[in-house]
């Protein structure tokens, strides 16, 4: 018979324990919450309060439900008051030794029928139901953060859970409105596992000041569509949890890029635990407040660079999809552009494209006729590299192949005026290259327009070691009047997006490799924990697998990290044809 979880205890009022404790209650279980001492009782009483009261405001709960919800949870700061429980959720800290000791407490208190579940995000559930006389009675029941909002429920079973137990706790989580998605006992999970290498790679990225941290943000948001980026998300999760989860990941998979970056340990040292503590790598106005106020890291427009080159007319050098987007987008903001093609048909064929898609923009009616007339009389399609003899600036978005762009530098080396700032929109190539082939690579900077460029705010500007910085600042201003989002980095493979995406797609692919879970499970987890627009199966067949190899072949040679090595499954999915929707199979397969 189906087990009835309508008291359950939950241990551990914090971040996550008073988070359950609503969603429970919401669905009408009495709750007995228990927390150390009165303070930290009091404190998930504040986030219970807090949050409730945000959602009767948002018209989600009724301030009678509110009060009924509230009223069936009590507190109290001994285990013993879980005595009569049906079912245990753990939310301690993540450590070990202190999860161990509450569940060996909790073995003499409750019956021998109790459940057991614990919210650990990457500890061994195999080892806690060690701790306790009923190994088979005990389960991981993960929550993501904020639990009253994300859908996922990891539900962990070891190689001893009784499998009722499990169908019992995965029916009581789908009760409670959740998604759940059980999987064996491996540090992270499905979610962390993939998620975490991603988080801890940005913490490394801040710490070597290769970007600030609201550029590491604004690339994920803006390049990715992801609700917040690394940073924000690492405060919200909280540095103590996160740098705990890191190091048993670690610990199990002695891989790399689990250890925690040497910064998460001093932040931690220095009290700076994230939003719980109103600090972390960024100031909020308070102690558990979302609001970010400015701090002495907040950038400020007057240490920027002046950006002293005028632009005006803008040579846009090839006729594929980021060629005519960026064609697109210069002409429709105003500026003359100058689009160089090979031969007269491919220029013909090329302003056809930008005709194409302002013409879709007026039948959508988010352009006018005029403004499409204009926006065409504005390019002036060129097959002599002459042609550009006057651009301001000159954006390079010819084949991906480092000869053929090197020979586009050394002919604008040649034609562009003095002053002309060149910029090549490579996605994995160095910029130092290009700059290279030129006599001006003071003048040379990365502008890493991202597909379809009409739409994508996010554009990377990459600053060799060359790149004088008038450049960068024009560079950045001819963005930010274009109605983009520049964000600033080095001249490193991947720049910030591809280098934090693409070795996350590869864990990816590595999970499904070994078996742990299936590729929809493993999409569904990272939408519906993480609230990603794409599971990372889906977005490696957009992308196309050869593509996504090829950027994973560069960040591997150029980093020589052994996790970034790519899966051998891509490799052979890429071998046998299967590259994505392009093909009808990748990962997936489709119809046409
Ligand atoms: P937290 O620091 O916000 O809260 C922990 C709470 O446990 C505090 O209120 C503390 O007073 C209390 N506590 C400490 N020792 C206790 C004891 N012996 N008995 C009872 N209460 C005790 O931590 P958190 O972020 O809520 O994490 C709790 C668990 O949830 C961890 O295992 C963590 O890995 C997991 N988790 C965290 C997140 C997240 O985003 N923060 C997401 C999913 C799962």
């Amino acid at each position: 018979m189906t087990r009835q979880f309508n008291t359950v205890g939950v241990v551990g009022l914090g971040t996550m324990g008073a988070g359950i404790a609503e969603v429970l209650a919401r669905t009408g279980i009495t709750v007995v919450a228990v927390d150390v001492d009165e303070a930290g009782l009091a404190r998930g009483r504040g986030h219970l309060d807090h949050s409730t009261d945000r959602a009767v405001a948002g018209g989600k709960l009724s301030s009678d439900e509110r009060d009924a919800t509230l009223a069936r949870i009590s507190y109290a700061t001994s285990l013993d008051a879980l005595a009569g429980v049906d079912l245990v959720i753990e939310a301690v800290p993540e450590r070990m030794e202190l999860k161990a000791a509450v569940f060996e407490e909790l073995d003499r208190i409750c019956g021998p029928d109790v459940v057991f579940a614990s919210n650990t995000s990457s500890l061994s559930i195999t080892e806690i139901g060690v701790h306790t006389g009923r190994p088979g009675k005990v389960v991981g029941l993960h929550f993501f953060n904020p639990a009253p909002v994300l859908k996922l429920v990891e539900v962990i079973r070891t190689v001893v859970t009784e499998p009722d137990v499990v169908t019992d706790v995965v029916a009581f989580a789908e009760g409670l409105g959740k998604s759940p998605v059980v999987i064996g006992d491996r540090a992270g999970f499905i979610a962390n596992a993939l998620l975490f290498g991603y988080l801890n790679h940005a913490v490394r990225m801040y710490e070597s000041r290769y970007a600030t941290r609201e550029d590491l943000d604004a690339a994920m948001r803006y390049g990715c569509g992801y609700p917040m980026g690394p940073l924000a998300v690492l405060d919200l999760i909280g540095l103590d949890t996160a740098y705990e989860i890191l190091d048993t990941m670690y610990h199990q998979s002695r891989n790399r890029l689990h250890a925690p970056a040497p910064l998460l340990k001093q932040m931690i040292t220095a009290g700076l635990l994230g939003r719980k503590s109103g600090r972390g790598f960024y100031t909020y106005d308070g102690p558990d407040s979302p609001v970010v106020v400015p701090d002495v890291l907040t950038p400020v427009a007057s240490a920027e660079g002046e950006a002293t080159r005028e632009v005006q007319r803008v040579g846009v050098i090839g006729t594929g999809t980021m060629a005519t987007g960026i064609v697109e987008v210069f002409a429709k903001r105003g500026y003359d552009v100058v689009l160089r093609a090979r031969s007269e048909e491919k220029a013909d064929a090329a302003v056809g494209k930008v005709r194409k898609s302002l013409e879709k923009a007026v039948s959508r009616g988010r352009l006018s006729a005029e403004d499409r007339d204009a926006a065409l009389g504005r390019v002036t399609p060129v097959v002599d590299f002459a042609g550009l003899a006057d651009c301001d600036l000159v954006v390079e978005a010819v084949a991906e192949e480092l000869a053929i762009k090197k020979a586009v530098f050394e002919a604008l080396d040649e034609v562009c005026k003095p002053g002309a700032v060149l910029a090549t929109t490579t996605s994995s190539l160095p910029v130092i290259e290009c700059a290279a082939a030129t006599a001006r690579p003071g003048d040379v900077v990365g502008l890493h327009f991202f597909n379809p460029a009409q739409v994508m705010k996010l554009v990377e500007v990459v600053e060799t070691i060359s790149t004088s910085a008038d450049v960068v600042a024009t560079a950045r201003r001819v963005c930010l009047d274009l109605g983009k989002v520049p964000v600033h980095c080095g001249d490193r493979a991947g720049f910030i997006v591809n280098a934090l995406l693409f070795p996350y797609l590869n864990d990816a692919v590595k999970m499904l490799e070994a078996h742990y879970a299936v590729a929809d499970d493993i999409d569904n987890a990272m939408k519906v924990g993480c609230s990603l627009p794409m599971g990372p199966f889906e977005l490696l067949d957009v992308v196309g697998l050869d593509v996504s190899l090829a950027i994973e072949r560069s960040l591997y040679l150029e980093f020589r990290e052994a996790g970034f090595a790519p899966a051998p499954l891509l490799e052979h999915l890429v071998k046998a044809g299967r590259l994505g929707r392009k093909t009808g199979k990748g990962f997936r397969d489709y119809v046409s």
